[in-house]
């Protein structure tokens, strides 16, 4: 196996990855890879462009898992800051009962997503303990200052301030205060570690007094609480490599003095019409919106997984269709595999070209993850044993063969054998059964009976496929 490589926005470049930062001489030697990836702000419902960056997450674990990797991965839920404070007010509500809610729902889409469920996941709420430890930290180097209630990090005090988003091109105004959680402008302010709390707010006690968390330090306090010095990966979005990211390094590396995380890795945006995919903007769809509008849950992960999460990928519904035709390719195909019935050992062609795919596969995934590669030599795949079994080359136990790679693969792409299948249809049983009439009336020669059961389909939105392999009845989309 070669190298797993990937690009760290740290160094701006690619790098092999090791994880610990000290290479081993065989794999499992390793310990387990710690990940810690941004999550969701629970104050309503993600929209498909955050889940553009679970996704990515899920993808970087589950190829590392495929890898031979152990996994030890957290991801946040970010349950106070100035947005879910401010909507537990509005609806006069108990804040953790407010973000309860959304984080029920959080998950549920990701499993609807087949996102799977990570090792951690943290509130920030659950962490004030490691808040107030670099807090205190902090503090006794200087770093921390006070105004009006709240405490500030003082940037100009630490001078590597700024070399995540090589802040050198940008104005520093040590200083001057930023309060809000998230920067307007690209300037580098200090930043609020702890916020000065009004009676309506909910308030926690520190060494430093009375307030609540300012979002950066939750996850600082979050990675630090579980995973006790440093990281291998950090993931989130674009976006949050300034201030969000900047500002994690500075609080845990000046508190601890020691390196925070190894790799940061950060995806692009999902847009609409060249536009960030945003609540602000307005310009987005909750998983719901899209299940709602008829389309299914493994088409919006495979679209999501299509691009390379350090590309743009523009959100549209005709993206989406073209994920659904790509998914009815794949299943038409499983379909068939499954329908053979011939004896015969595994054909040499479908020995080699399943060898063929999976180093394909790894080849292109060691790359940065080059999920668009990769999808790309599945369908070749796919295409290859088409044409094997169009000349009667697939045995029962070449099906077998081929079934056992598809399945491998699919620890990564999640959308070959969807584990939650579209809604079975009620009437599928009714609808095997006119299949099963149509086919004796056909044998008998009854052929004014078969149209009868074919057009009787029909008129339910049902249309038939005649293959080499008997017929297959599916919904009209
Ligand atoms: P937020 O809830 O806004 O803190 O965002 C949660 C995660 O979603 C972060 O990693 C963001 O960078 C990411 N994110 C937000 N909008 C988009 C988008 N349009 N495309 C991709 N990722 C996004
Ligand atoms: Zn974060």
């Amino acid at each position: 196996m070669g190298e797993f490589r990937i690009y760290n926005t740290m160094s701006h470049q690619l790098e092999d990855f090791i994880p610990g930062g000290v290479r081993k001489n065989s794999l499992h030697e390793y310990p387990a890879v710690t990940i810690y990836s941004c999550g969701p702000t629970v104050y309503n419902h993600a929209h498909i462009g955050n889940f553009r960056a679970y996704m990515f997450s899920d993808l970087l674990r589950r190829y590392l898992k495929y890898r031979g990797y152990k996994v030890n991965h957290a991801m946040n839920i970010t349950d106070v800051d100035d947005k879910t404070i401010a909507g537990s007010i509005k609806e006069g509500i108990p804040l953790s009962e407010y973000t309860e809610r959304y984080t029920k729902i959080f998950f549920d889409d990701l499993a609807t997503l087949n996102i799977e469920a990570v090792e951690h996941n943290p509130r920030a709420t659950d962490s004030i303990d490691a808040m107030d430890d670099i807090i205190n930290k902090l503090d006794a180097k200087g770093l921390v200052y006070e105004q009006q209630g709240s405490l500030y990090f003082s940037i100009a005090k630490f001078p590597q301030y700024g070399k995540l988003s090589r802040l050198d091109t940008r104005e520093i105004k040590s200083g001057a205060r930023y309060d809000a959680d998230e920067y307007k402008k690209d300037d580098a302010r200090d930043f609020a570690l702890w916020k000065a709390t009004t009676e309506k707010e909910p308030s926690w006690t520190i060494k430093r007094g009375t307030g609540r968390p300012g979002w950066h330090i939750e996850c600082s306090a979050m990675i630090r609480k579980i995973f006790g010095g440093t990281i291998d990966i950090h993931t989130g979005g674009v976006d949050l490599i300034f201030p969000h990211h900047e500002n994690e390094i500075a609080q845990s590396e000046a508190a601890y003095n020691e390196k925070f995380v190894r790799y940061w890795l950060h995806l692009e945006h999902l847009l609409v019409e060249g536009t960030k995919m945003s609540k602000s903007l307005g310009n987005f769809y909750t998983l719901e919106d899209l299940l709602n509008k008829g389309y299914s849950p493994r088409a919006i992960r495979h679209l999501l997984m299509s691009a390379h999460y350090r590309k743009q990928l523009n959100f549209t519904l005709d993206g989406l269709k073209a994920s659904a035709v790509a998914l009815d390719k794949i299943d038409n195909f499983i379909h068939r595999v499954k329908a053979v019935s011939g004896e015969g050992p595994v054909s040499e062609k479908i020995i080699s070209a399943s060898k063929n795919l999976r180093e394909a596969f790894l080849a292109v995934m060691d790359n940065d993850l080059n999920i668009s590669g990769a999808t790309g030599s599945l369908f070749e795949y796919i295409r290859e044993m088409n044409v094997c079994a169009d000349t009667g080359e697939v045995s029962r136990t070449g099906a077998e063969h081929i079934l056992e790679t598809l399945s491998d693969l699919d620890r990564v792409f999640g959308f070959i054998f969807f584990p939650a299948p579209e809604k079975a249809d009620p009437d599928a049983a009714r609808f095997d059964q006119m299949v099963i009439d149509r086919k004796n009336a056909k044998a008998s020669k009854n052929f004014a009976e078969a149209d009868r059961i074919r057009d009787a389909l029909l008129a339910e939105g049902i249309i038939l496929e005649d293959g080499k392999d008997g017929t297959r009845w599916k919904r009209k989309k």
